[in-house]
């Protein structure tokens, strides 16, 4: 029996299909790349955009069409897990066999007709059959309690859950012991991290004490508990590499109120100057939400304006898309489709410039990166500072930490060469 597995969405959705494939291989069933040969279609869903959501129900489509092509061909079961809202629950049951909440995944077994339960309290506590040899996604929590007033997450996922430390730890150490090389913390808001004593700072020296050649970092951070203790972690961590990604969603106070996002540009701010403060040389994400209702171009204007000023490395510019059942769905959708493209382009020039820059400044000098994607000879991984770089190698060095002399540079990647002493 084979199992085919669809995943929309972030690193936490990876993460979720990779805890779904081992229920599905420890009652029997082997992973295939090829649909059409498929017994089992298992979808893990995005409910964060419409679109995300509209890319399902072309699935729903597909899957029918499958079905017609050949003769004999036996329609597999289709599941469907992941970030699901109760009221799309209801429009998607007629389209697959069986939708159900990745917390209950352990449930599949039961599903498929197998004694075979795993015994974990935790949807997270079941053992993952991980993507990836040299990179893992450990998730160390999952849900939200903050209901930022555009996101469906405290929805889907619910209230935050916190992973036991000594199961997250344990499974670190049994992956760097196998060799893994990356070490991804995974949660909505991993700064809200709390497991008895043990507080998201305290956890990060906790993973920076396992011996090993790894290398660490997380996402996502909430800007309102982002502190100092954090700051304090990363930059004595030798493992945890200097990247973070901290959304601010906006660069306007009334737009940040409108969310629900509980601290200022000021603040935000502030945070970041005590952060290069300490760390002189980290690089630097964003997420933004542009045209949020009644965003005025005023407003918008804020938010080009702060990133002039912050200079960020990369950034994740999402185009409002209205949820029902939000906060931010009773106001009116009132920019238009072309001025949230206007905007999302506005700010990409400004970061084209501003990465761009930064990156000249990264020209001959040497950098460590982890090769993680080869097509042919060419090489592809992340440095610490999470930047893209491309490299030739005659040797396979895939999942290989290798020294890096830069040789040429663009906004967002890298080329070099194999530096050798
Ligand atoms: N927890 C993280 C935080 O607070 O920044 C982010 C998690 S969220 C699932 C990922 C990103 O999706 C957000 O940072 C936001 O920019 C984007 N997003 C969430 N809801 C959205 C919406 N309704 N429309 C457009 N983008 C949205
Ligand atoms: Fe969504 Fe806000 Fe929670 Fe992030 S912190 S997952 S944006 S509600």
């Amino acid at each position: 029996m084979k199992y085919h597995v669809i995943v929309f969405g972030c690193q936490m959705n990876i993460s979720d299909s990779e805890r779904v494939s081992a229920v599905l291989e420890s009652v029997g069933y082997k992973n295939t790349s090829n649909i059409n040969e498929a017994d089992l279609i298992a979808v893990v869903m995005c409910s964060v955009r419409q679109s995300a959501v509209d890319r399902v129900f072309g699935l729903i489509e597909k899957f029918s069409a499958l079905g017609g092509l050949s003769s004999g061909w036996k329609k597999p079961i289709t599941i469907l897990t992941g970030c699901i809202l109760k009221k799309d629950k209801k429009l998607f049951i007629n389209g697959f066999d069986y939708v159900l909440d990745i917390k209950n995944i352990k449930n599949l077994t039961k599903i498929l007709g197998t004694k075979k339960t795993e015994s974990v309290n935790n949807y997270l506590d079941i053992k993952p059959k991980y993507t990836s040899k040299f990179s893992a996604n450990v998730p160390i929590m999952t849900g939200c309690n903050n209901f930022c007033s555009y996101c469906v997450v405290p929805y889907s996922r619910e209230r935050e859950i916190s992973r036991p430390t000594k199961n997250i730890i344990s499974e670190i150490k049994q992956l760097v012991t196998s060799g893994y090389k990356e070490i991804w913390l995974l949660g909505q808001n991993v700064n809200s991290y709390k497991n008895g004593k043990t507080n998201f700072p305290k956890l990060l020296k906790m993973v920076n004490n396992i011996p090993g050649d790894f290398w660490i970092r997380f996402t996502s951070s909430h800007p309102k508990d982002f502190n100092n203790d954090v700051i304090e972690a990363i930059s004595t961590g030798n493992r945890i590499t200097p990247y973070l990604n901290l959304p601010i969603q906006s660069g306007d106070n009334k737009v940040l109120q409108l969310m629900n996002r509980h601290y200022t540009v000021k603040d935000y701010k502030n945070k970041i100057i005590g952060l290069r403060k300490r760390i002189p040389d980290i690089a630097l994400s964003t997420d933004i939400i542009v045209g949020f209702p009644g965003e005025t171009k005023k407003q918008f204007e804020n938010t080009a304006k702060l990133f002039r000023n912050i200079k960020y490395d990369a950034a994740y510019i999402n185009k409002y898309s209205p949820r029902t059942g939000t906060v931010a769905a009773k106001l009116k959708d009132n920019i238009s489709w072309d001025e949230k493209k206007r905007r999302e382009k506005v700010l990409t020039d400004i970061l084209k410039q501003t990465a761009l820059k930064k990156n000249k400044t990264l020209l001959g000098k040497e950098t460590i990166v982890l090769i993680n994607e080869s097509r042919g000879n060419n090489y592809f991984g992340k440095n610490k500072h999470y930047k893209t770089v491309r490299i030739k190698s005659k040797e396979n060095i895939l999942g290989k930490f290798v020294k890096v002399k830069i040789t040429e540079v663009a906004p967002f990647t890298l080329r070099g060469k194999i530096f050798h002493e």
